[in-house]
């Protein structure tokens, strides 16, 4: 049974992202809250994302449900940060019923950059409130900044890191990918060259020269982007559909946001192994098996990363030892 799901609530959003068309869909079904009680429990990690998901009314309800279907699980919600008064309004209630909820803001630049990636006015200040509220006043432990490189703000992923550290919120990123059934949109990342290896270079080293081992498989996952960027193969096979899954808003289940094929639809099985174990679904993870999509975000990356323990531990090892090298190569020359 999987241990990780992206559950998209909504397509409802209140952004006009250059790199997604989720915005311009109208009068997309929604599941009612209680189908959400049909999620396996096997389920270790739940991202709520959207569209906006804080554009549900019913969104309390729906984690309130979740959680009694997932007791094991981690939940974090995606958001954009913009509806600073209904996220004041709902979270305290949320993280009463999961006091260990992670909140993950978009921030696809450092002020002006940010803004004009999301065609959103006044979008900085209201990320920066929302931040702000989430750890001074929720004290919530688990923040990240999340930053999605395209061509436009590339050049800004250093400094999307560096104010992420400076406000002590953790970082994590994508790079633009092609998705019909979750960005509704083809993207294409036509860069290379030295600024975009300084830019990656600045974020794996930071993350390597960290005393956290978590912060180290972060910066292989970031390497892993950076190899996509390149037009590289991913690292790791994926096991969409085996591991994890994505869930969109009308409750039906593909192996991953990118991949285009239904395994089955929540509200018509009786329970989730039901529709884990049909001819249709066993016909989509087929279908999707491999290398073929060449995709890299953390929910596909994640449990790829926990199956292969060995091969992260030794990209880590060679890449310290590297770092280290290099540092003192600097440190020699300029003394
Ligand atoms: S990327 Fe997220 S915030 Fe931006 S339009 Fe798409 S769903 Fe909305």
């Amino acid at each position: 049974m999987p241990i990780d799901a992206v559950a998209a609530v909504t397509y409802r959003c209140n952004s006009r992202c250059i790199m997604c068309n989720i915005w311009q869909i109208k009068d997309f079904p929604e599941m009612p809250a209680e189908e959400y009680g049909k999620l396996p429990n096997s389920l270790r990690d739940i991202n709520i994302t959207g569209g906006e998901p804080f554009l549900r009314n019913d969104l309390v309800e729906i984690i309130k449900v979740m959680r009694r279907a997932c007791p094991n699980a981690k939940f974090n919600i995606s958001t954009n940060g913009f509806l600073v008064d209904a996220i004041k309004r709902v979270l305290p209630e949320i993280k009463r019923i999961v006091p260990d909820i992670g909140i993950s803001i978009s921030i696809d630049g450092v002020g002006q950059m940010h803004e004009q990636v999301r065609r959103v006015p006044n979008a900085w200040p209201k990320v920066l409130e929302t931040m702000h509220f989430c750890r001074d006043i929720l004290k919530i432990k688990n923040i990240k900044f999340a930053f999605t490189l395209n061509e436009m703000n590339y050049s800004q992923l250093k400094s999307a890191y560096d104010w992420s550290k400076k406000l002590g919120v953790q970082f994590t990123m994508a790079i633009v990918h092609s998705s019909d059934v979750y960005f509704s949109k083809k993207n294409e990342l036509k860069i290379s060259g030295e600024e975009l290896e300084r830019q990656f270079s600045h974020v794996i080293n930071s993350l390597l020269k960290s005393l956290k081992p978590k912060n180290w498989v972060r910066a292989y996952f970031v390497d892993g982007l950076y190899r996509i960027a390149r037009g590289l193969r991913r690292p790791l096979e994926p096991f969409a559909g085996e591991d994890f899954f994505y869930l969109d808003p009308k409750g039906d289940v593909y192996p991953s946001v990118i991949d285009n094929v239904i395994m089955g639809n929540i509200n018509h099985c009786r329970n989730f192994q039901n529709l884990w174990y049909s001819h249709q679904a066993d016909q989509a993870r087929n279908a999707v098996h491999g290398f073929e999509n060449n995709y890299w975000m953390v929910c596909t990356a994640r449990t790829g990363i926990k199956r292969n323990p060995l091969k992260v531990a030794n990209w880590i090892f060679k890449n310290k030892i590297k770092l280290a090298r290099d540092t003192r190569v600097v440190t020699t020359n300029n003394q």
